[in-house]
């Protein structure tokens, strides 16, 4: 089991300054906890009137749930979906009605993902108890207290319920599909260039910065990378491990209070592939897939970057009308709105050159080489190019040019136009 109070215990008086705080009550990962799930959820005290939401597959593979909560005592209504591959800000209100309509006081989230993004921002909504019975290890959101929804196609993180009880059952999670469980090893490896992005971010702006948590990360990211060679098994063992370590990380963004813990420039890319794909009609593939491919490509660039040796910043001259043009009338508010000022003002040519010997530090400390990070994906079954996850060349490469522009905040890639480096981007790419 996953002693939280121990980790939230263990960071008490941290040096950083920082309260962390959880309101996760219990994390149960185990074998056969399906037919414990209303004994583990009365003893953590969770409200009996519920809305069980899933999809069709989640349903199927946590088969007899529901009929457990009955005879344990819950009163529980189903909304199902067929297939739930998107996390829409209507959806979250939907939810939310129903759960007031009904007077339904808890909400339980069969699945991953999109349904517990939905179910998260809509139990925030409704203000009732949340709790996650996990499928599948396939993304790293499950402790999370913040949500990235969709609202016109636009992709936002908003803050909301963090689950009070999150329950995986091995033997589910080990049968769960080989794509699945490689998009959560995905989404794990994306960490290593968040952590960059954060390490350098406090550097040259002064953001806070947590070392102890950004530990907690890294020590789940390698125990999940000693793992890879047994990612797409069916081990209880290996999906058990992996679980945890994404539950870890979702619990380190809710103490520090941030999402660097978990996410950083390829996380960003991701969800601008995302989007662009979604205004023309287009689901994407799992989150953990793009994010891992992103992350490739991520590190390839923060590789070559921390190749040289000293640079030359400038004040920054972007031709903002090619950016806005890029990202078209759909999220051009947004943009200008993130942008205004850009976050680049948080910092000067004189700081980034000052420190750039330490950017290329933390580059060089925090990544594997790009033939390491390529061959412990590969083992681990994850996407690793952008024809993996249908991302088309010319798409691939605008949103590497230009995903930083859809947040305010600083990462090494957002640095390269202060930089006065010329780059070759399509070779990153291919
Ligand atoms: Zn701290
Ligand atoms: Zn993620």
């Amino acid at each position: 089991m996953l002693d939280i109070k121990k980790i939230v215990d263990s960071l008490q008086g941290c040096p950083c300054g920082r309260p962390h705080k959880v309101d996760i009550k219990g994390v149960e990962i185990g074998h056969g906890l399906k037919a414990r799930t209303a004994d583990i959820l009365s003893g953590y005290g969770f409200p009996k009137r519920l809305l069980a939401v899933a999809d069709k597959n989640t349903l199927a593979a946590a088969d007899g749930v529901l009929e457990v909560l009955r005879a344990g005592g819950f009163e529980t209504e189903l909304e199902m979906y067929r297939d739930l591959r998107v996390a829409d800000m209507g959806e979250c209100d939907r939810i939310a009605g129903i759960c007031r309509e009904k007077k339904l006081d808890g909400i339980i989230s069969i699945g991953t993902g999109s349904l517990n993004d939905t179910c998260r921002l809509a139990a925030l909504k409704a203000d009732t108890e949340f709790c996650i019975f996990a499928t599948a290890p396939s993304m790293d959101g499950f402790a999370s207290g913040t949500a990235p929804i969709t609202t016109g196609n636009f992709k936002v993180t908003h803050p909301a319920r963090q689950p009070s009880v999150i329950i995986a059952d091995t033997s589910i999670l080990a049968k769960a599909p080989a794509v699945l469980k490689s998009a959560g090893f995905g989404d794990m490896i994306g960490k290593l260039t968040g952590l960059v992005d954060w390490r350098v971010s406090s550097l040259i702006t002064g953001e806070y910065y947590c070392e102890n948590i950004a530990a907690l990360t890294e020590e789940a990211l390698r125990r999940v990378i000693s793992l890879a060679p047994r990612v797409t098994e069916e081990s209880e063992e290996a999906a058990g491990a992996i679980m945890e370590a994404l539950i870890i990380t979702g619990i380190a963004m809710k103490l520090g209070d941030s999402v660097r813990p978990a996410s950083g420039d390829e996380h960003i890319i991701s969800h601008y592939w995302e989007i662009k794909k979604l205004e023309n009609g287009l689901i994407s593939d799992f989150h953990g897939r793009k994010v891992g491919v992103a992350t490739l490509i991520c590190s390839r660039i923060y590789h070559y970057l921390a190749s040289i040796e000293t640079v030359d910043p400038k004040p920054e001259k972007l031709d903002w009308d090619d950016i806005y043009s890029t990202y078209g009338p759909n999220f051009v508010g947004d943009v200008k709105r993130l942008n205004d000022p850009t976050v680049t003002t948080e910092t000067t040519p004189e700081i980034v050159r000052e420190c750039w010997p330490q950017i290329r530090r933390i580059v060089l400390d925090t990544l594997p080489s790009d033939d390491e990070l390529l061959s412990i994906m590969k083992s681990a079954g994850a996407a690793t190019t952008i024809s993996d996850i249908a991302v088309s060349p010319k798409l691939g490469l605008e949103g590497v040019i230009y995903h930083p522009y859809m947040r305010h905040r600083m990462t090494l890639m957002r640095l390269i136009p202060m930089l006065g480096i010329k780059m070759d981007w399509q070779k990153f790419i291919e």
